[in-house]
């Protein structure tokens, strides 16, 4: 597959809904068709109906059953476009926009299409921080004015960050929603970020943080004076979370708590992805096949935590 860099590339890569299912399919069997029953390999393909059938035992399979987009009504050109906007656009795009841009015929498939996408961008657990490793926290969204500042604000959401510093740039990111600044959360968050044999954290001096040293941490706190200075002493994740929070309202207009840690995972996927952009629309579409399925229902209902 060429990774489409414009649109007339994308409509010339996908002429039309076959094209698209031949795409995902060889992203679900790279190797050739694999039965998920019996692990048989080898399939007859039923073309009018877009089915695999297993040549052993012939069960049937859809390309798309167990991915990201099992059972759409979305047609998978419309998700592919989808795709590619995200993947082209560097802020990433509204529901609104992809609803405008694609035509579909409601606010809510756009939405749900997106948060679909991004259920499926989480870090590998496996790939842990390593080297030197900024970690702070802050809060994003509700009141911009008139709140409380600082550590405890009304309608805001915390979030906890951890990014690597490397010679003269980041190195790799990780954002959770967390839902008080307690030494256990935030400390929780750093160690289940890290490497512990190969990072040293670097926070602040606050108090949340103390213990990581005892909990087998590499820890060096920074002594801190007015913000200002916190920001040269924390310079990447200072900067992340000011980026996250323009990106926020500029992009979404502003997101809501429950729906934050998903965004989180758009926009940690796409910082650690900067430097390859132009593949970004074969990556994303990749997870998007290996992707779990996520129903509305439980797009809606997951609470913050
Ligand atoms: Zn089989």
């Amino acid at each position: 597959m060429q990774v489409p860099r414009t649109l007339d590339e994308f409509y010339r890569e996908f002429p039309d809904e076959e094209a698209c299912w031949r795409a995902v399919r060889q992203m679900r069997w790279p190797h050739g068709f694999v039965c998920p029953r019996c692990g048989q390999r080898g399939s007859h393909r039923l073309r009018t109906r877009r089915l695999d059938q297993c040549r052993a035992c012939r069960h049937q399979v859809s390309p798309t059953a167990g991915t990201i987009f099992h059972r759409t009504r979305v047609p998978l050109r419309t998700w592919l476009l989808a795709i590619f906007f995200v993947a082209r656009h560097k802020k990433g795009i509204s529901a609104l926009q992809l609803q405008r841009d694609t035509g579909l015929g409601s606010y809510q498939t756009a939405w749900t299409m997106l948060h679909k996408l991004r259920s499926a961008l989480g870090h590998r657990p496996e790939f842990r921080l390593t080297g030197l490793v900024e970690a702070d926290e802050t809060y994003v969204g509700g009141a911009t004015t008139g709140g409380k500042r600082g550590r405890g604000a009304p309608n805001k959401t915390l979030v906890a960050g951890a990014v690597e510093r490397r010679e003269n740039s980041a190195g790799s990111l990780r954002l959770a929603v967390v839902p008080i600044p307690s030494r256990e959360e935030l400390g929780g968050f750093v160690r289940g970020m890290i490497d512990a044999r190969q990072a040293t954290v670097l926070t602040d001096g606050w108090q949340a943080y103390e213990h990581l040293a005892s909990s087998g941490v590499k820890h060096r706190p920074q002594v801190q004076g007015p913000p200002a200075r916190a920001a040269k002493i924390l310079p990447w994740i200072h900067t992340v979370f000011s980026n996250l929070k323009t990106w926020l309202r500029g992009t979404f207009h502003g997101v809501s708590g429950k729906h934050l840690p998903r965004y989180l995972q758009e926009f940690s996927y796409r910082f650690d992805r900067r430097a390859r952009e132009s593949e970004l629309f074969h990556f994303v579409l990749r997870r998007a096949v290996r992707g779990a399925p996520i129903s509305y229902a439980r797009l809606t209902a997951e609470a913050v935590g």
